[in-house]
């Protein structure tokens, strides 16, 4: 099994901004980071980076006010397929995409792998429909390929043996991670949005603007908790994290 970490271009913003939703006036590409995990069973990708359109003569017109927002840095050859093909997998290798959540920069891309059973949890898809356009992260050109297919679950669904999706609420009501465990011990849980950075997971403080704070804060303790008893948290955005990523890179193989 191999778990691979896919840099699927930036957003050049104000991290303090991004965090503590406060400018800091410290400006800096935050990473964008999706994953994939060949499972010997089939290929599994964990959130698709932003749609194509960021590569286009106007974002704009697909991202609306995100792209005011955040000034979006993702060349061709970094969108999520893109990336994977780099990494030593085609497009229809891929079995399985789901998403941590339905943000722009975590589901622009479902519809380049066509062949692939997209698993989207329906509490998700209804909370982002619902909010699609209002400039807080949902678009409706990135939903319009997100299947709609019914489908969630309560708790955990183990996809293949070691590999799980996992319910982690707060920054959306249908967040939820990654939790791939290796033979020999390794364990990796791709954490989505439920903190930006890894100083947060340890401080339980949520960054962004959650959907409910509470569950947020109860994601981020049990994540601390992971991580105390051996497991290694992967961020979606932590600079820190990923500076030495530029673009593709195996996390583990076991
Ligand atoms: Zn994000």
């Amino acid at each position: 099994m191999e778990l691979i970490a896919l840099r699927c271009g930036d957003l050049r913003t104000d991290v303090g901004g991004l965090v503590g939703r406060r400018a800091s006036g410290v400006v800096a590409d935050v990473p964008i980071m999706a994953f994939a995990v060949d499972t010997g069973d089939g290929v599994v990708v964990f959130d698709t980076g932003m749609h194509e359109a960021c590569c286009g003569p106007d974002p704009r017109a697909h991202f609306g006010r995100m792209s005011d927002v955040f000034e979006l840095r993702c060349p061709r050859h970094a969108l999520v397929d893109e990336r994977l093909r780099q990494a030593g997998h085609a497009a229809d290798e891929v079995r399985w995409v789901t998403n941590s959540h339905l943000h722009f920069d975590h589901a622009g891309r479902n519809g380049a792998f066509p062949a692939a059973t997209q698993l989207v949890r329906a509490r998700e898809r209804a909370w982002a429909v619902a909010r699609a356009g209002d400039g807080r992260g949902f678009l409706a050109g990135d939903l319009a390929a997100v299947a709609d297919t019914p489908w969630d679950y309560d708790g955990e669904h183990e996809l293949v043996p070691g590999v799980v999706l996992r319910d982690a609420p707060g920054h959306t009501p249908g967040h939820q991670v990654l939790d791939v465990h290796f033979d020999g011990g390794r364990r990796f849980v791709c954490i989505g949005d439920a903190a930006y950075t890894l100083a947060a997971v340890h401080d339980a403080t949520p960054t962004g603007a959650p959907a409910d704070a509470a569950q947020a804060v109860a994601t981020l303790v049990s994540l601390r908790a992971a991580a105390d008893a051996g497991a290694t948290l992967l961020t979606a955005h932590d600079v820190d994290q990923w500076h030495d990523v530029a673009d593709v890179a195996t996390v583990h193989r076991a």
